[in-house]
């Protein structure tokens, strides 16, 4: 079991399966020049599969993929397959613009649930914030998965100035789709030009929200990150992420995995132990995986206030989003 000195039992791995992606999202990717990794530097597909299997071992039961782009990994359907064989519930996050060609491949694997991200319904800020001309891909493919039967969670990073206008339309998507919208408060990485004053908070985007819908309070589960609601007689739902506003690292049951095979025990740690070099080494993993979940600070990897507005972007010592995955 991979409990932490607080008590917290992890069981929820995310794993990377590559930094590089087909969006560029402004709030993702590092302003300056993005330094791929080297294709040797990646974990093997083999390598995943071993690395999760000692994971799986050692009580994980969900595994999340994630990237960069998931789904830009040529070996996507592969690993999803080899995976499939553990007992764990498989899930991804993806930028959804590929998921058309991989349906088979997910529904085989038993996928039953998948998160897309999409930030805006309009084309043009769409193609402001991904640098990408791609918003009809993105959106027929999230009405693809929903004709498959897929549980979608629609991911929407919550820029203050930018949501105000449309977080109502999104709200309003739920009533005929069964959609799980869910507001994420916009988080400070390496090189994002994170600021305060561009966070707008749940509460803030509540307070909109009611203005047009009433609106009922769902229940939310343990280990959510999600704080959940629903306009009544509504198909779908949404929710407000509130990483910055009111963190859940009290009920955290998280590791993850970088593409580099780094585990990292915190979202915002700068902590990482090298699984990946040890494996090639031919060194055991178990024991650097119980000393990574040994440190895990109690909040926010130790490095930041919980009231965001006392954060300090330049100190934060992190790897950019894009190279952790989410
Ligand atoms: N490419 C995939 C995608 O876009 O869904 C998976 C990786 S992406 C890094 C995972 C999630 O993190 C996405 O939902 C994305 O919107 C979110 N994200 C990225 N940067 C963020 C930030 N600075 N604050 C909050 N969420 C962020
Ligand atoms: Fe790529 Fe996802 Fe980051 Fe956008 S949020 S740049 S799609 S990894």
């Amino acid at each position: 079991m991979l409990q932490d000195t607080i008590g917290r039992v992890h069981n929820y791995l995310r794993i990377s399966l590559t930094d590089h992606c087909n969006f560029r999202c402004t709030y993702c990717m590092p302003q300056e020049e993005m330094e791929w990794m080297p294709q040797s530097h990646l974990m093997s597909k083999e390598e995943i599969i071993q690395l999760a299997e000692i994971f799986v071992k050692l009580g994980i039961s969900k595994i999340r993929l994630t990237g960069g782009e998931p789904l830009v990994r040529r070996e996507f359907d592969w690993i999803l397959d080899q995976l499939s064989k553990f007992p764990v519930e498989l899930t991804l996050t993806t930028n959804g613009i590929l998921i058309d060609k991989h349906i088979p491949a997910l529904k085989k694997a038993g996928v039953r649930s998948v998160n897309v991200s999409l930030d805006t319904l309009n084309r043009e800020k769409f193609k402001k914030l991904t640098r990408r001309d791609q918003f009809d891909q993105v959106w027929n493919n999230i009405l693809l998965l929903l004709k498959e039967g897929f549980r979608v969670k629609v991911n929407a990073v919550a820029l203050h100035g930018l949501i105000e206008e449309e977080i109502c339309d999104f709200v309003q998507l739920t009533e005929k789709l069964p959609l799980h919208m869910r507001f994420i408060e916009f988080m400070p990485f390496q090189g994002n030009l994170w600021e305060s004053k561009k966070v707008i908070t749940a509460a803030q985007m509540l307070d909109i929200v009611k203005e047009k819908f009433e609106v009922e309070k769902l229940q939310d589960k343990k280990h959510d990150t999600a704080k959940k609601y629903q306009v009544p007689g509504f198909k779908g739902t949404f929710a407000f992420i509130t990483t910055m506003s009111e963190h859940f690292c009290g009920s955290c049951n998280r590791l993850r995995l970088t593409a580099d095979g780094r585990i990292k025990n915190c979202l915002f740690g700068k902590e990482e132990i090298d699984l990946l070099g040890a494996l090639r080494n031919g060194e055991p993993i178990e024991p650097l995986i119980h000393q990574s979940v040994t440190r895990k600070h109690a909040a926010l990897g130790g490095q930041f206030d919980p009231d965001y507005l006392k954060t300090i972007p330049e100190e934060i010592e992190n790897r950019s989003m894009i190279k952790i995955g989410g």
